[in-house]
């Protein structure tokens, strides 16, 4: 990426403007952009479906009034808006495996930081092009928009069974972005065919079962909701396929063949490992401590589920690898940690290791909140 200046001509018409649109935001760092216009999504129904079924867990901003007109037509978000310009980076995967798994994402800075200012330097190139202010709004998944569907409008893939954007010659470890412009341009062709064919492998291979039909997930099953979003416990039924997975989960992702075939590490220094994840450790994880979490982590997509969710995933992890040497981190946590959350999850992994038995005899005589003691009670009666 270049952070060269590239002034553009004035005099353009809309088709070599929308070229030359998509050219700059290639120089910018973006590995695909294409146009669509700001019609309403053809996916609504499908996604109306899935909220009234409830599987967008405790997602509830995803289901307010506000939201869903929003979604329903973008000239709600900017009535000015004549076309949307969608565009993707290119993320990974090839990151350092430790005894901790984050998602491939995860590793460098939290995009939502990074993505807009790149996407601001893009629109200023854009008005300084036609000459005039442009009415925009910017997008990084934190917008009542179905983005994925605009990238398929776009020309930048199909939506896979994993619910992914796929690119036929990238696969789908990319980050997407959208611009909603006062600016009429001609959209690029859809990207009309589904290349999952018959293979199901991403279905096959997710650990809890979530992946539905149309398209969509469960979220309340997926590893990533429960890893990322989840506040509170996460139901002991899933701890065990949680497995490795402290920060979100690329299973679906890891199995797909055009993943296999086509996917490449990112050379962006902003998805670089951080020196905490490279590589991830459970030990590390499990250190956390309240005051100082969050030095190492800093403007990293981590800081979402606060120290408390990260220690909880940690200890879910441990408990499932059943290494001993997790055993003193996890027996502290349980004995002198202030979250109830975290001592619960921790009473659990010591369960499952099976060592820490007067540990938890002495925790279930000190521990005040009823929920611990439950889960310290049910520890104990695995190892009885
Ligand atoms: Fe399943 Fe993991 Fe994919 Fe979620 S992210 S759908 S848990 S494989
Ligand atoms: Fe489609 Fe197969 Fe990839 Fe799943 S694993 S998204 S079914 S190609």
């Amino acid at each position: 990426m270049s952070s060269r200046s590239n002034a553009p001509p004035k005099s353009q018409n809309s088709r070599d403007l929308g070229a030359r649109i998509k050219q700059e935001a290639r120089r910018l760092g973006f590995d695909l952009a294409g146009i669509t216009s700001p019609d309403p999504p053809g996916h609504l129904e499908i996604y109306q479906r899935w909220l009234a079924a409830g599987y967008h867990a405790g997602m509830g901003y995803l289901a307010t009034s506000r939201a869903r007109s929003r979604r329903a037509d973008p000239r709600q978000i900017l009535p000015e808006v004549r076309s949307i310009l969608v565009v993707a980076v290119n993320y990974g995967p090839g990151m350092v495996a430790g005894d901790a798994r984050v998602a491939s994402y995860a590793y460098g800075e939290d995009y939502h930081h990074i993505l807009p200012a790149r996407l601001q330097r893009l629109v200023t190139w854009i008005e300084q092009a036609v000459g005039r202010p442009v009415p925009h709004r910017i997008y990084t998944d934190t917008g009542p928009l179905l983005e994925r569907e605009l990238a398929q409008r776009a020309g930048l893939g199909w939506i896979g069974k994993n619910t992914c954007l796929i690119h036929p010659k990238g696969g789908s470890y990319y980050l997407l972005a959208e611009v909603l412009l006062g600016l009429e341009l001609p959209p690029d062709q859809p990207f009309e065919s589904d290349r999952c064919g018959s293979c199901t492998r991403c279905i096959d291979a997710c650990p809890t079962a979530c992946i539905l039909p149309n398209r969509t997930l469960d979220a309340k099953r997926c590893i990533s909701y429960l890893t990322i979003e989840e506040k509170g416990a996460i139901p002991i039924e899933l701890r065990a396929k949680v497995s490795q997975w402290v920060f979100g989960c690329d299973i679906c992702q890891e199995v797909c063949p055009w993943n296999q075939r086509f996917a490449r590490p990112s050379a962006d220094p902003a998805w670089q490992p951080r020196s905490f994840l490279d590589p991830p450790t459970l030990a590390d994880f499990l250190a956390l401590r309240a005051g100082s979490w969050r030095a190492p982590l800093r403007n990293s997509p981590l800081e979402r589920p606060r120290r408390r969710g990260l220690v909880r995933n940690a200890a879910i992890a441990a408990g499932n690898l059943r290494d001993p040497k997790h055993v003193p981190q996890l027996t502290h946590l349980l004995t002198a940690d202030p979250e109830p959350i975290v001592r619960a999850h921790a009473a659990w992994a010591l369960g499952e290791i099976g060592h820490g038995q007067q540990a938890l005899s002495s925790a279930l005589e000190a521990e005040g909140d009823d929920r611990v003691r439950e889960e310290i009670r049910l520890a104990l009666a695995r190892r009885s």
